[in-house]
C-alpha cells in the first residue's frame, strides 16, 4: 500500500535548497502532504497533533535540532517520525542507517522500513536524541558565531576548539543511582554510538537498551581533544582502548554539578548553563519514540565515507585556505 505522508518542512530553510531536498520533492509529489512549520514550537505542536489524528507516518526534513522538534510532539504516541535529513551533519539520521541527505533511503524506510522503539533521555527535562556534552565541547558550540560558521564551515569548531583548549576547565562531578562519584573536564553522553558525522565515540551503544553510554574525560587542555579523537579512531571506546584518562560508564540516570560555571550541549546546539551549587538531572524518558528505519543497511565506500566526513572536510578546508593565505 501507497502512504501519502505528511511533512513537517521549514519552507524558509536554507538547508532545503543546499542538500538538494527541494528539487528530490518535487519528483516525489505524490508521496508527501508538506505540513509548512513557523517555529520549533510550532513544529513540535504540529507533530503531535497529527499523531493524534492517528497518521501512521509524520515525517520531518532537517537536522539534528528539527527531528527533536519534532521526537518532541511524538513520543508516546503510536505515530513513527519519519526522516529527511537534510542538516549538516545529521548524525542521528546516520544511526540509523539512513545516512545524511540519502533522501531514496529515507523514502524507502518510510514507505516499507521496519519501526524501531527507541530511548530518549533529557537534561533538566529538555531530550535529546543523539548525545549531550558537558564541558569544553559545548564552550565550542556556544562560541561559534553564524559569521565564522558561513566563512569556514565545519573548520569553524577546529579553530574554536583551539581556542577553548587553552581555556581553564572547571572540575565536573557525575554521580550515579549506586552513589558513585566520577569527576573529569568533558564529559560526553551517547544514546547510540556516533558523536558528529560518522565518527563514532562509542562503540558499543545501541539506542534501544534503556541506557546512556557515557565518556568523562579526565586531562586538560588540548589533551582532551587527543583523548576524543583517540576513541573516534579507533571506531569507538571500549573499556579495553581508552586510557587511563578516559572513564566509560552506562547507566539509567545521574546527577552532574561543577565546581565552575559549566556550559552543555545537546545533539551538538548549545543548550544552557549549570552554575557551581545547581544540580542537573540526567533521566530517561519513560516513553520510547518509533522511528522509520531502512529494512537493511545501504553502504557508501569506505572512502567515500571517510572523505565526506565533517572532520575530513574541515581539515581539507582548513589546509586549502592556509594555502591561500
Ligand atoms: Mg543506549
Amino acid at each position: 500500500m501507497h502512504l501519502t505522508v505528511p511533512l513537517l518542512i521549514n519552507p524558509k530553510a536554507g538547508s532545503l535548497f543546499r542538500s538538494g531536498l527541494k528539487a528530490w520533492l518535487d519528483e516525489h509529489r505524490n508521496d508527501f502532504t508538506l505540513v509548512p512549520t513557523s517555529s520549533a514550537e510550532d513544529l513540535t505542536a504540529k507533530a503531535r497533533q497529527l499523531a493524534e489524528a492517528g497518521e501512521p507516518v509524520v515525517a520531518a526534513a532537517g537536522g539534528d535540532g528539527t527531528l527533536m522538534n519534532a521526537a518532541q510532539g511524538l513520543v508516546g504516541t503510536n505515530a513513527a517520525l519519519g526522516i529527511l535529513p537534510c542538516g549538516t551533519m545529521n548524525v542521528f539520521a546516520r544511526e540509523l542507517g539512513i545516512g545524511s541527505r540519502r533522501f531514496d533511503v529515507a523514502l524507502e524506510a518510510i514507505q516499507s522500513g521496519p519501526r524501531h522503539s527507541i530511548d530518549i533521555f533529557c537534561v533538566n527535562d529538555q531530550p535529546f536524541l543523539q548525545m549531550a556534552g558537558f564541558g569544553p565541547d559545548a564552550r565550542v558550540v556556544k562560541l561559534i558565531t553564524p559569521k565564522l560558521k558561513k566563512h569556514m564551515g565545519a573548520a569553524a569548531h577546529i579553530y574554536t576548539g583551539l581556542k577553548v583548549a587553552v581555556e581553564r576547565h572547571p572540575i565536573i562531578t557525575v554521580t550515579l543511582p549506586n552513589g558513585e562519584e566520577i569527576q573529569g573536564t568533558q564529559v560526553i553522553m551517547g544514546n547510540g554510538k556516533r558523536y558528529g558525522g560518522e565518527a563514532h565515540l562509542f562503540a558499543n551503544a545501541r539506542y534501544d537498551d534503556g541506557l546512556l553510554d557515557a565518556a568523562i574525560i579526565q586531562q586538560e587542555s588540548i589533551p582532551i581533544l587527543y583523548e576524543i579523537l583517540s576513541c573516534m579512531l579507533q571506531r569507538g571506546a571500549t573499556h579495553s582502548n581508552t586510557s587511563e584518562f578516559t572513564q566509560l560508564r552506562t547507566f539509567e540516570s545521574c546527577e552532574i554539578s561543577a565546581e565552575g560555571k559549566l556550559d552543555y550541549q545537546l545533539d551538538g546546539d548549545y543548550a544552557g548553563t549549570i552554575h557551581p551549587g545547581e544540580t542537573a538531572t540526567i533521566r530517561r524518558l519513560p516513553d520510547k519514540l518509533r522511528v522509520c528505519v531502512p529494512r537493511s543497511f545501504v553502504p557508501g565506500t569506505p572512502l567515500e565515507k571517510f572523505m565526506a566526513h565533517p572532520m575530513v572536510e574541515a581539515w581539507r578546508t582548513l589546509i586549502r585556505r592556509a594555502r591561500e593565505f
